[in-house]
């Protein structure tokens, strides 16, 4: 017999009418090989891993686990700005939802499981390089305590994609709250299907935010959450250097969850300007647009649900833009704390922002590396390693470091604590680019997956100094710097 990993599947999402979804199996593949299978992740779903890892088939959709109902999730999104009325999963199918050990709903998907009746010209699959990608990227933003997507394991295929060259294909088994998207709402709204759009709402409101089920206007309160948690996610990324790159509206869940590792990488150098993506030949996901795209995105969202907000449409148009228009000051807030938190401050002064703007200024002057100025600036409170070399101009930090001195003696915190609160908020380790490129070059040249291991290892205590791997900290030294990244 086969070996059984336990999925015990509760399908609520196939559950839903008929033009929610496609169903279809995986398309197999010609030889399953197993990379990887995330043996925490398993605990917490409470997979047996061994099992999983035993039977590669699985994951690489060669056999479907018994109770799954693989499908396509429908849905549609704006791309850099246009609208697509359909896109949907055209590479991903769902195997279904399992409840954790915590007792929260998670969705099993295959990404690179072959064709659907979403593929349009695609084909369907997925090449290895973005799948160690995907894996290292999102496992990383989870240790990093960023609400994420997860990577449950990852398969080589025995078959090749042709893309800009032919690549070895592979598979990611990817977790999620849910894949309900913006484009999700997209895909019925346009469509004036506002009976499907109160089904969603209900099935994201019972799945993702069951304490709004009883709000006086359910519609209208959902909005305000997803806004609070979009507001906080991107916060959030900016507080560690995440350029996402893609930020379309079929890439921003509603759970508030990091989707769609495509072009992302971390800044290294801080430049507010800076863009990796191939694609993004305009800048629109800018490091420093950020804030402002999900705003937009949210804007998005609202005009799905105003038929639901309000059989009145001005009044709900009203409603609607109340809370859109107050998305700058939730993510400013959320910003501002993180970055407080971030220079050590426990109390909030009016003045913390031209500090901080004063040291992202002095950072962007002065080719200052974003992820190691902030983690050596607890070293002025111990004696431990200081940021100042990292400046071209080193008294620049000097004359800012005077002021947060002085910042810093109007708290009341003991400086080791406020040292050792640094350094838990301050990663010490981020995905650098040069590495994951190492990593995916190694596996694709060489079938080497070592160096895809040993950076997973590292990335999931990114706040622990790793004596043995200080290198991983450093970024690209020159000429191996990663300026464009390719989805
Ligand atoms: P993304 O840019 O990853 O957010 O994907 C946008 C859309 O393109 C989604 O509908 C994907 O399912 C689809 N897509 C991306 N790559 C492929 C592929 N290789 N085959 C089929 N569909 C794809
Ligand atoms: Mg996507
Ligand atoms: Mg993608």
């Amino acid at each position: 017999a086969e070996a059984d990993p336990g999925f015990r599947f509760d399908n609520s999402y196939a559950r839903l009418p008929e033009r929610f979804h496609a169903f279809l199996a995986p398309t197999p593949v010609a030889a399953p090989g197993l990379i990887r299978v995330n043996r925490d992740l398993c605990a917490d779903l409470g997979l047996d891993a061994d099992a999983l890892a035993a039977s590669p088939d699985i994951l690489a959709g060669n056999r479907v686990p018994a109770g799954a109902q693989p499908l396509a999730e429908a849905y549609a999104g704006h791309q850099f700005g246009n609208f697509v009325p359909q896109l949907g999963d055209g590479r991903a199918i769902l195997l279904g939802e399992v409840i954790d050990r915590e007792g929260r709903r998670r969705d099993i998907q295959l990404k690179g499981s072959g064709p659907t009746p979403f593929s349009r010209s695609g084909d369907g699959r997925a090449a290895l390089g973005p799948v160690l990608r995907e894996y290292i990227v999102s496992e990383a933003m989870h240790a990093l305590g960023i609400p994420t997507t997860r990577a449950l394991g990852a398969v080589t295929t025995g078959d090749y994609v042709r893309r800009d060259r032919v690549l070895p294909g592979a598979v990611l088994t990817r977790v999620a709250a849910s894949h309900i998207r913006v484009g999700t709402f997209q895909y019925f709204a346009v469509r004036g299907d506002t009976e499907a759009l109160r089904l969603l709402a209900d099935h994201v409101i019972a799945r993702h935010y069951p304490d709004l089920a009883g709000a006086e206007n359910t519609a209208l309160a959902l909005l305000v959450r997803v806004a609070e948690r979009q507001a906080s996610l991107v916060a959030r990324w900016m507080h560690v250097g995440f350029v996402h790159g893609v930020m379309n509206t079929d890439n921003v869940t509603v759970s508030g969850e990091t989707i769609d590792f495509g072009p992302c990488a971390f800044m290294e150098a801080f430049d507010v300007n800076t863009v990796f993506s191939s694609i993004d030949e305009r800048g629109r996901y800018a490091f420093g647009n950020q804030g402002g795209i999900a705003n937009w995105n949210i804007a998005r969202f609202a005009e799905t649900l105003l038929p639901l907000i309000d059989e009145d449409e001005a009044r709900a148009i009203a409603a609607a833009t109340e809370v859109v228009q107050g998305f700058a000051i939730r993510f400013r807030d959320h910003w501002l704390s993180g970055m407080r938190a971030k220079l050590g401050l426990a109390t909030a002064e009016d003045g913390d922002l031209a500090l901080i703007q004063a040291l992202l200024g002095a950072m962007q002057q002065n080719g200052a590396d974003y992820t190691l100025t902030f983690r050596h600036l607890a070293g002025l409170l111990d004696g431990r390693a200081v940021p100042r070399d990292l400046f071209i101009d080193p008294t620049a930090f000097d004359a800012w470091a005077e002021g947060w001195h002085a910042r810093l003696a109007r708290e009341d915190t003991p400086a080791d604590a406020t040292a050792a609160a640094m350094r838990a908020t301050n990663p010490v380790f981020i995905p650098r680019n040069h590495r994951v490129e190492q990593a995916i070059a190694a596996a694709e040249q060489r079938g080497d997956f070592a160096p895809f291991h040993r950076l997973v290892a590292i990335l999931a205590r990114p706040f622990d100094e790793q004596p043995d791997a200080a290198e991983y900290a450093e970024p690209a030294p020159p000429g191996e710097e990663v300026r464009r990244t390719f989805c």
